[in-house]
Parts: C-alpha cells; sequence; structure tokens
C-alpha cells in the first residue's frame, strides 16, 4: 500500500467572476522513503495540491469538491479539524517559498521549533529546548546553542529556510511537503537548500513531495515526477522516463524550454506558444490542445484516457492510442547523476 494515495481530487475556488477549477481529477501515489516531484507552470494546480494534502485549502474561496487523500490508510479529507491538526506537522511537514512570511516574527527560532514538539511529542520544555539545537544543527545552522535565541529578521534568507526545514522536521514526519522551497533564495543559497534536503531525505527516510517549475532542481532531488497542466495530472514516470523518454508533448514542450549547460550554442530555448488553459471554463477535451502542436480532432471533444507506457510510466494523450499518427521529437537532456 502507497504511504500516500489521491484519488480523483477535485478543488475549485469560488470568486465573484465564477467557480475556478484548480484540480480537476488529480490521481497520485507517494511511496514510502521517495521523493516525488509535482512539475506544471503556475496555475497548474501542483500547489493547491500540495495545499489539499494539508487541508490547507482557504474556505471560502477555497472547497475541496470530492476525491480522497489516503494517509497510511485513512482519509485526510475526512478527519476533524482536531484529528488534522495532529497529522499536520507530527505525519506530514510542510516547507514554503518564502520562510519569511510563513514564520513567526515575534518568536525566536528555537520557540517556534519547540512549539510543535511540545504539542505534537508531548515533551518537556527542556527536552524540546534540546532537541531543537540538534534539529538546527542538522539543518547547518552554526552556533545552534546561540542561534536558537534568534528572531527570524536575525537570520539570513538560506538560514530561515534551513529554520523552516528544522520545524518540518522536528516531529520525524513521514512526508515533508516542500513547495516551491529554493525559489525566493539566490542560486548558490538553492543549491545549498536542495543538497541539505537530499542529504536529509537520505538520513531520515521521509518521503518528500516537492513541488517546483524547476526541472534542474526535480533532476537533483526526485526519483519520481508528475507532471501537471490545467488542472491534471498529464504524465508520470521515473526521472530517467521523464527526461529521456517523455510521452507527452507538455512534457516536450517544457523540457525545450529548459535552459541547460549541454546545450550546443546554435540551440535556442524554445518557450511554449500561447498561454494556459482558462480555468473558470476548463476545455471538455485535452487542456494542452491549444498550445499542442499535434492536437487532432478528437483531443478538442474528449479528455485522453491515462495510458501504461511502464509499469512506472502512465501519459494522458490521444497520440498513444493505436490509430493515432506516430509523431517525433527529439528530446535531449542530460541529467547529473544522484
Ligand atoms: Fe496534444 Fe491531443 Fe495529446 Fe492533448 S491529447 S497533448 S492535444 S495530441
Amino acid at each position: 500500500m502507497a504511504l500516500l494515495e489521491i484519488r480523483d481530487l477535485h478543488v475549485s475556488f469560488h470568486t465573484y467572476a465564477g467557480e475556478v477549477q484548480a484540480v480537476r481529477g488529480v490521481n497520485l501515489t507517494l511511496e514510502k522513503g521517495e521523493a516525488l516531484a509535482i512539475v506544471g507552470e503556475s496555475g497548474s494546480g501542483k500547489s493547491v495540491t500540495a495545499q489539499a494534502i494539508m487541508r490547507l485549502i482557504p474556505s471560502p474561496p477555497g472547497k475541496i469538491k470530492s476525491g480522497e487523500i489516503l494517509f497510511d490508510g485513512k482519509n485526510l479529507l475526512k478527519l476533524t479539524e482536531k484529528e488534522m491538526f495532529q497529522v499536520r506537522g507530527s505525519e506530514i511537514g510542510m516547507i514554503f517559498q518564502d520562510p519569511m512570511t510563513s514564520l513567526n516574527p515575534t518568536m525566536t527560532v528555537g520557540k517556534q521549533i519547540m512549539e510543535g514538539l511540545i504539542w505534537h511529542q508531548r515533551i518537556s520544555p527542556s527536552e524540546a529546548r534540546q532537541r531543537a539545537v540538534e534539529m538546527l544543527r542538522l539543518v547547518g545552522i552554526p552556533s545552534p546553542e546561540t542561534r536558537i535565541n534568534n528572531y527570524p529578521h536575525e537570520f539570513s534568507g538560506g538560514m530561515r529556510q534551513r529554520a523552516m526545514i528544522a520545524i518540518a522536521l522536528a516531529c520525524n514526519p513521514k512526508i515533508l511537503i516542500a513547495d516551491e522551497p529554493t525559489t525566493a533564495l539566490d542560486v548558490t543559497i538553492q543549491a545549498q537548500i536542495i543538497e541539505l534536503l537530499k542529504e536529509l531525505q537520505k538520513k531520515t527516510d521521509t518521503a518528500v513531495i516537492l513541488i517546483t517549475h524547476d526541472l534542474g532542481v526535480v533532476a537533483e532531488m526526485a526519483q519520481r515526477v508528475a507532471v501537471m497542466y490545467g488542472g491534471k495530472v498529464v504524465e508520470t514516470g521515473t526521472v530517467e522516463e521523464i527526461f529521456y523518454r517523455p510521452r507527452h508533448p507538455y512534457t516536450w514542450g517544457l523540457l525545450a524550454s529548459m535552459p541547460r549547460l549541454d546545450l550546443d550554442r546554435k540551440q535556442e530555448l524554445k518557450p511554449i506558444p500561447g498561454s494556459p488553459p482558462d480555468l473558470f471554463d476548463p476545455p471538455k477535451g485535452c487542456p494542452f490542445a491549444d498550445r499542442c502542436p499535434y492536437t487532432m480532432y478528437i483531443c478538442n471533444d474528449e479528455m485522453p484516457e491515462v495510458s501504461e507506457v511502464s509499469q512506472t510510466h502512465r501519459v494522458s494523450c490521444w497520440l498513444e492510442h493505436p490509430e493515432a499518427p506516430s509523431v517525433s521529437h527529439e528530446p535531449i537532456v542530460r541529467i547529473s547523476s544522484k
């Protein structure tokens, strides 16, 4: 049994302009100890999916309309708020894009780590303090015994993100959700944070869901990838399958638009022309049909079924149909060995 299984999840936001169908039937699984990256452009539904797992969709205007999120066999969508409070922090931790807005500016970093430990693990304040020092050391904060008394504004951007990771991992969660954890940081610090997450994942055997639009980060850290577009998962596979043998035209476009060091000078980055679908009135067929170079009549009329390319590789595209024309493309991506 998977550690986490999302079944047919639908999430909408009700606004004055109408209903935004942000997530439209997402199915995903996460195994124990694995790192799954969810990639896609802004508005594809990846962050909303992560927030739904934590039941952090602001309501109103948001609403989880239907579906199941099974964690260790229990449906998180059926838990009471009190039960969900236990899950958040102690069993599933989350780190956000901007640590400055996620950390409490009026509390020392140490107190913020200790708070979760005292609430969830019911340990004494002195034990919690000791554990908070250990956590700060684990995430690479120098002189943790004194730094524990600092406020977030006394930390640099990279250190704040490390502190967020310490808070999220303090109670040994089974899953860590990292939503664009490096976007707000400069490039060298980004690399350090990804290195740290990789190291901690190995050390603690925590399963990680990494939400990102950065394919470089995916290649560095994940074992499996889910590609989202227009509120749906359009392709899933191992990192090797998605980078070397992608099957969905959107994934081809995503890879072609990725800056790479191995790119020949004459080869240009190719942005995907057009814009994402209108989720107020989503297309009834394939969400990528308006931008896809291979669109057929059926693409506009019917959403393609999920086709199984291998045990680990699934794609939702009419090109997989036995009667579809065969098309060729050349994804040339080199990924560094982990
Ligand atoms: Fe393109 Fe059709 Fe495949 Fe959608 S289903 S990605 S429009 S070929």
